[in-house]
C-alpha cells in the first residue's frame, strides 16, 4: 500500500474570490514528520483543510496513497487522514470527552468493545484518561487541544495533519504537546509558527508564502537561512538566535 500524500499543482480559491493556493506541489512520505511554515495568510490552514476534503481543490489534485481526493472518495480518505483543527472547540461537540473521542470510531462502524478500547487508548496516549467523563468545556485549553488530538488518534489514521498544535499553550502545555508529537508513529504534517518546535521535532520543512511553495528542505538548514526567513515573515528559532549553531547569511 502506498503511504504518501501528494499535492500536485493544487490551487484553491475561496468562494469570495480569494486565491489562497497557487499551483502548490509537495509530497509527504511515509513516516516522516514535516513542518509547514509561513506567515499569517500564507495558506497553511487551507492546505490542511484540503488534506481530508473539508475543501476540495479548485484545480490540481491531492492524492492519499492511491486514492485521489474527490467528493466520492471522502470516506476512504478520511479513514486515513486525521485533521486537527487549530481551535479545539471546532472539533469537540459532545457532552463528555469520552463521547467526543468515541464519535469517530462509532462512525467507522466499529463494535462497542473495540470503540471502548480505542477511546481508552487514545485518552491514555494524550494523558487524559482521568478526564474522560468531564465536559470538554471543563478542561483547560491545553487539555482541550490534547482531547481534540485524542478524537483523531482514536480513528487510527495513517496521516496526522495538525494545525498549530502548540499555539496558545502555556509552557507546560506546549511541552506536553511536543512530547506527544515526538512519540507519534504516523506520517505527520504540522502547520506552526513555533519554529523552536519545528527545529527540535520536525526534520523536514515546507515554507510557503502567498499560496506558493518557497522552499522545501531539512528544517535546520532552512531555519539557519536568515535572509529566507526574513523575506517570508519568519523569525529564526532560539537555537539560531542564541548562536547554538552557525548562522548563514550568504543568501
Ligand atoms: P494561514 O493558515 O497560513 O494563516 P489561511 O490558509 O488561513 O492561511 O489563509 C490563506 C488565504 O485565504 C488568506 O488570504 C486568507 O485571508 C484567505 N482565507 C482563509 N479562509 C478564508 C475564507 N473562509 N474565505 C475567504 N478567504 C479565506
Ligand atoms: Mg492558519
Amino acid at each position: 500500500m502506498s503511504c504518501s500524500i501528494v499535492y500536485d499543482k493544487v490551487s484553491y480559491t475561496y468562494p469570495d474570490g480569494t486565491q489562497a493556493l497557487r499551483e502548490l506541489s509537495f509530497t509527504l512520505d511515509h513516516g516522516e514528520h514535516v513542518a509547514l511554515l509561513g506567515p499569517n495568510g500564507a495558506g497553511k490552514s487551507t492546505i490542511m483543510l484540503l488534506s481530508n476534503g473539508v475543501l476540495l481543490p479548485s484545480s490540481g489534485s491531492v492524492t492519499v496513497g492511491t486514492v485521489t481526493l474527490a467528493k466520492d472518495t471522502l470516506v476512504p480518505i478520511r479513514q486515513r487522514v486525521g485533521l486537527l483543527f487549530q481551535d479545539p472547540d471546532d472539533q469537540m461537540f459532545m457532552t463528555t470527552v469520552r463521547d467526543d473521542v468515541a464519535f469517530g470510531p462509532l462512525n467507522q462502524g466499529l463494535a462497542a468493545a473495540e470503540v471502548e478500547q480505542r477511546v481508552w487508548q487514545a485518552l491514555q496516549d494524550v494523558g487524559l484518561d482521568e478526564q474522560a467523563d468531564k465536559a470538554p468545556q471543563e478542561l483547560s485549553f491545553g487539555q482541550r487541544k490534547r482531547a481534540a488530538l485524542a478524537t483523531i488518534l482514536a480513528m487510527e489514521p495513517d496521516f496526522l495533519i495538525l494545525d498549530e498544535p502548540s499555539s496558545n499553550l502555556d509552557p507546560r502545555g506546549r511541552r506536553r504537546m511536543m512530547e506527544l508529537v515526538r512519540k507519534l508513529q504516523h506520517t505527520v504534517l504540522i502547520a506552526t509558527h513555533d519554529l523552536d518546535m519545528a527545529w527540535e521535532l520536525l526534520p523536514r520543512s515546507i515554507i510557503i508564502d502567498a499560496g506558493q511553495v518557497i522552499a522545501i528542505g531539512p528544517t535546520q538548514e532552512l531555519l539557519c537561512d536568515e535572509a529566507l526567513l526574513e523575506a517570508h515573515g519568519l523569525e529564526p528559532p532560539a537555537a539560531v538566535r542564541y548562536g547554538a549553531v552557525g548562522r548563514r547569511t550568504d543568501r
